[in-house]
This record gives C-alpha cells, sequence and structure tokens, in this order.
C-alpha cells in the first residue's frame, strides 16, 4: 500500500516547508513567497522543537507565521508535534520542502532527506534557495543579535524585531 495518501496528486501538489522558525527571518519568507509560486498549496508547518529550548513558544511561532502569510492565499501555517513523516502524509502532501543556505547546509539536509526517505519513499524532498541576500541570514544568529540589543531590521520582518526585541527586554 502506498505510504502517501497523495501520491495520486501532480507533482506541483502540495508541500510542507518544515522547521522551526524561531523566529521566521527573511530567507524563510523568501522560500515560502518563492515556493508559493510554484505549488498549489503550501504548508509552513512549525516544528514544536521543544527539545531546543525556542525563544518563541509553537503558539507565538503560529501566530506570527499566520501574521506573516495572511496575504498569500495559498499559504497555511500549521503547528506540528509528531514525527514530520506522519505529519506529511496526514495532510496528504506530496514533497517536504528545506532552504539551502551555503554549502554548510547539505550535509545535514542531505542525511535528513536521506532518513525521511527511509521512512516515507514516496515523499520527495525539494530545496530551494533564497534570494543571495538572505543566503546567510541564520535564526540563532538572529536571536543571539537581537538578545544583545543589535539591530535586526535587515533579517527580519520589522514586526518579528519588535516581538524580539520586547521578548528580551522582559528577559532583562
Ligand atoms: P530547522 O530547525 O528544522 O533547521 P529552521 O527554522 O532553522 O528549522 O529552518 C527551516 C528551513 O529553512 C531549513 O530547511 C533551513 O535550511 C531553511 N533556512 C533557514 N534559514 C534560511 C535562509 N536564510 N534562507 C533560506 N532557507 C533557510
Amino acid at each position: 500500500m502506498s505510504c502517501c495518501a497523495s501520491s495520486a496528486v501532480s507533482p506541483q501538489g502540495k508541500v510542507i516547508y518544515a522547521g522551526t522558525f524561531d523566529p521566521f527571518t527573511r530567507g524563510h519568507e523568501d522560500i515560502v513567497h518563492r515556493s508559493a509560486r510554484l505549488f498549489d498549496r503550501v504548508i509552513v508547518a512549525i516544528a514544536a522543537s521543544e527539545h531546543k529550548g525556542p525563544l518563541f513558544s509553537l503558539d507565538e511561532r503560529v501566530a506570527m507565521g499566520k501574521m506573516l502569510f495572511s496575504g498569500i492565499t495559498n499559504v497555511e501555517v500549521i503547528g506540528f508535534s509528531n514525527l514530520l513523516m506522519d505529519f506529511a502524509k496526514a495532510q496528504g502532501a506530496s514533497a517536504i520542502l528545506r532552504g539551502l543556505r551555503a554549502a554548510s547546509d547539505f550535509e545535514y539536509e542531505f542525511q535528513l532527506a536521506g532518513m525521511n526517505r527511509q521512512l516515507c519513499p514516496e515523499m520527495e524532498t525539494v530545496f530551494l534557495t533564497p534570494a543571495d541576500q538572505y543566503m546567510f541570514i541564520s535564526a540563532s544568529m538572529v536571536r543571539e543579535i537581537a538578545r544583545f540589543g543589535g539591530d535586526v531590521s535587515r533579517f527580519v520582518d520589522t514586526r518579528v524585531a519588535e516581538q524580539l526585541r520586547q521578548r528580551f527586554a522582559q528577559k532583562r
């Protein structure tokens, strides 16, 4: 039996862009915009990632994603805390989307795609690269800069920058 409910849909069907998004950066946003032009439906799937001790709760990250992508009709933002392949199957997705930055992402992403293929051979992993100016943005570095009161407005939406400022002000 096919492991993917959506195996009959076209490759352009439903894609799952999965990540922690703690917080969303302009790089993540760039990938969402590109994927929304390529796929019929994009699910931005926000992993609870409790083991990473995220700065923003799952509910806060989901609200952040909804705020950022409310204007794109074929993008939906959903939180999840189970195995990504199980979540993707339950959503009827045909592919997992990941973003690729500089070469440093490659080894991890290649391994992840391979493991996911073992779990669900019919679920493809597709990669998109962001525009050059977003290639070096990482959510963890954004958190570090914001922690010390630095200006992150080039790296994240202004509303996200404000949420970071407030979060670290609470912690001081
Ligand atoms: P994870 O914890 O799963 O790595 P992240 O939230 O850090 O989740 O990233 C989600 C996805 O977005 C990953 O595929 C990651 O490689 C990609 N990504 C992260 N930052 C960028 C960026 N600046 N440009 C493009 N893709 C990115």
